[in-house]
């Protein structure tokens, strides 16, 4: 019997948050410094030393909550994960269980056109764990630089039901949180990592199926290839009569498959208990409505006023608003220019492709969003042809002229004067007159052929426009 299986898939993913400091000291939480020199008595848990909590990152966090629809719990407690780790000096992580700050909330994704909401189970603050390095020699070394460094861990509900749709919650999440400035988005620097949890149940069925966890994937692609790798498996099992044992395995991107790590454990385990050193924290309305006036706008509803307000296809405004710099720019371009769709088009093609050739980013493009507007002008109001732009504009991003500029030293002013238009289809009939029968007896396609001439007399600055009604006149019989 050939048995369907359904896929069932939650999310666990650990933010980092872009806080300067760590979650319960005053050490640097920036990536990338030698090892073991951003830390302290705090954070290395010497006896006597006490947390004391960094606003900041519960400012981030119920930011992240409300972006993603939750309830924001006013009282909420830090509580002590007791676990050994060579990488813990604490032997427990300052974590949060019960009364975490955000709970029951949601994220919109979209599949092929189809709307769908994934339920975000819950949203804790938690400080994260050293880092422990098996790849230098044959020793294992130890960076506690990440000791105490703040981070949130989202919860979905096991809503997703395949590794496309965790790959779109992913790249939702991410949008997100880096619209909302709490968190880079860095993957490659573990910023944004996901751990999937993944079960089958026959077609049908209501109980969910034995769950495994693959820990620590830290790209697009590897989350969307482990949870399909890890599909795969589970249906073979199956298949063959045997069971899934629930536990932990890593993804190995190099070979494509997962291996175990260890059996899993419950949160009984983790003789999880509320922190006697930190007192519950209240969130006062004040403080609450502080935290929400920071609040940006955030891609949907972008995506929403674009098409409605700027009329927009919907394909504009979801590139438009890929990242809120990108948005930002497109923003500061119609401050100037009420040309919306050409807005659009420049960014979508020759801006952003030059930022992708040269690896910038949008904030740093060498074209100001006023100097494209006024450019984008110009050729509304005739000055010069959508083609000469074309050819302006990489002298624009190459040496940062003004188009204005570029125009009166190249001399690129269109010629619409249908006087001097005229004077200049005159004299390509009368050196063409072959041609002129030929299109008169039937050769249409012959009419690019004049406008061709007319554009070469005029180094391409003629206003098509024109030219093609004055021709269209003397070319008829
Ligand atoms: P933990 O992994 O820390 O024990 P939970 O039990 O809360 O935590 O579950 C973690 C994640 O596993 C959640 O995202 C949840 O949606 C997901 N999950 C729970 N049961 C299943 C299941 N049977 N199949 C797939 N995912 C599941
Ligand atoms: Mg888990
Ligand atoms: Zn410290």
């Amino acid at each position: 019997m050939n048995q369907e299986y359904e896929v069932i898939i939650g999310l666990e993913v650990h933010a980092q948050l872009s806080t300067n400091t760590k979650l319960f000291c005053g050490c640097s939480a920036a990536f990338g410094a030698e090892p073991n020199t951003n830390i302290c008595p705090v954070c290395l848990g010497h006896p006597g030393a006490l947390p004391v909590l960094n606003k900041k990152a519960v400012d981030y966090t119920v930011l992240a909550g409300t972006a993603l629809n939750c309830r924001i719990n006013r009282h909420s407690v830090f509580a002590r994960k007791n676990y050994f780790y060579p990488d813990l000096p604490k032997g427990y992580q300052i974590s949060q269980f019960e009364e975490p700050f955000c709970e029951n909330g949601f994220l919109e994704i979209n599949i092929d056109g189809l709307e769908k909401k994934i339920g975000i189970t819950r949203i804790h603050l938690e400080e994260d764990a050293g880092k422990s390095i098996h790849d230098q020699g044959w020793e294992t070394k130890l960076d506690l630089n990440r000791c105490g460094v703040p981070l949130i861990e989202i919860v979905s509900e096991p809503d997703l039901r395949s590794a496309r749709e965790a790959y779109e919650y992913m790249f939702r999440l991410r949008q997100i949180v880096t619209y909302l400035g709490v968190c880079d988005g860095n993957m490659e620097e573990g910023s944004l990592r996901c751990d999937a949890n993944v079960s089958l149940r026959p077609k049908g069925t209501k109980t969910f199926g034995t769950r495994t966890e693959i820990k620590n994937l830290n790209s697009f692609r590897h989350v969307e290839k482990a949870i399909e790798y890890e599909i795969g498996r589970q249906k073979d099992i199956l298949e063959n009569g045997g069971k899934i044992i629930q536990e932990t395995l890593l993804w190995d991107s190099e070979s494509g498959i997962v291996n175990p790590m260890r059996g899993k454990e419950e949160s009984d385990d983790y003789r999880y208990f509320p922190d006697p050193d930190l007192l519950p924290v209240v969130i006062s309305d004040e403080w609450h409505n502080n935290i929400i006036s920071l609040m940006p706008e955030l891609p949907a509803e972008k995506i929403r006023r674009y098409t409605l307000e700027y009329i927009l296809p919907a394909y504009d405004a979801e590139v438009l608003t890929s990242s809120r710099e990108t948005a930002e720019y497109f923003e500061a371009v119609i401050r100037t220019t009420k040309d919306y769709k050409s807005a659009s088009n420049w960014i979508m093609t020759e801006v952003m492709r030059i930022c992708n050739e040269t690896k910038t980013s949008i904030n740093n493009f060498p074209v100001n969003p006023e100097s494209l507007a006024r450019m984008i002008n110009l050729i509304s109001d005739g000055t010069i042809s959508g083609k000469i732009a074309k050819d302006i504009f990489p002298i624009m991003v190459a040496e940062g002229k003004e188009p204005e500029q570029i125009i009166k030293e190249k001399n690129l002013i269109q010629i619409s004067d249908s006087n001097e238009i005229e004077r200049i289809i005159n004299s390509i009939i009368e050196i063409n007159q072959s041609s002129i029968e030929e299109f008169r007896s039937g050769k249409e396609k012959l009419f690019g052929f004049f406008v061709g001439q007319v554009m070469k007399e005029t180094g391409g600055k003629a206003n098509p426009k024109v030219v093609t009604e004055i021709l269209k006149k003397k070319l008829s019989p």
